[in-house]
């Protein structure tokens, strides 16, 4: 089976679209890892999308916040203003269908899903250490996670952790992981929608398991079009300026 892995969409149709566009007749089952919503211009039109693929989707920090489920004071200032404006421009049902997210670590097939780390979904894993903490929880081989925005991973051998370079290299499109059969991995798909590891191309990945092959993607889209579109809606400028350099 081949699974499309999607994280950090954040209300970006565009970059979406793009990745809907390259990932085409590459996959059978998407699957999300949160943050439909929050900080871009398109959160309903990104539901929509969404629902259609008929993704399996579990929440993130951002779509608890805009279901209230999480308090927006725990948000920095332009998450904030961004938050009470996608509130505003969800429809009825969209907003049901956020609120209704289940939470991770959630099995699908024989891997995890979990927006941040297994004991806490809304905390950061950036270090080893804390990854190595998801590794020994994951209760599959594999375990698929997001919330930082970074594209990459670890894996574990026997005892020795290492962390993966899977980002392709610009001018490339895409680079593959092959899964080892004794190896454990906690790997991140990266951003749809605002990527912030100093690529500003659309990040997914795409996860053949008959094959033990996960593979990087980015894909270029049309980024002027999505800061015009924040502009017009008047979302804080620093969610503008950082989606032309990824950061
Ligand atoms: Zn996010």
């Amino acid at each position: 089976m081949r699974y499309l892995i999607l994280s950090d969409i954040h209300a970006n149709l565009t970059a979406l679209e793009a990745v809907l566009n390259s990932a085409k007749g590459r996959w059978k089952k998407a699957v999300c890892l949160g943050d439909l919503v929050g900080y871009g211009p398109d959160p309903d039109a990104v539901v929509d999308a969404v629902r259609k693929l008929g993704a399996i989707t579990i929440r993130g920090n951002h779509d608890k916040a805009v279901g209230d489920i999480l308090h927006a004071d725990t948000f920095n200032p332009a998450a904030q203003l961004a938050l009470f404006w996608t509130r505003e421009h969800l429809s009825a049902k969209n907003l049901k269908y956020i609120e209704a997210l289940p939470p991770g670590p959630l099995s699908v097939d024989s891997f995890s899903l979990v927006h941040g780390a297994f004991h806490d979904e809304d905390e950061y894993v950036f270090a080893p250490e804390q990854a190595l903490d998801g590794l020994l929880s994951s209760p599959t081989q594999i375990a698929f996670f997001g919330h930082t925005h970074l594209q990459g991973g670890f894996a574990l051998r026997g005892e020795t952790l290492s962390v993966l370079a899977t980002r392709p290299v610009s001018g490339k499109t895409s680079h593959d992981l092959i899964i080892e059969r004794d190896a454990k991995y906690l790997l991140n798909p990266g951003s749809v929608g605002q990527p912030r590891d100093d690529d500003p191309r659309a990040a997914f990945a795409i996860a053949d398991l008959d094959q033990n092959r996960v593979e990087f993607w980015r894909v270029p889209y049309d980024i002027e079009a999505v800061q015009a579109r924040m502009i017009e809606a008047n979302l804080p400028q620093r969610l503008i300026a950082r989606l032309a350099y990824g950061h």
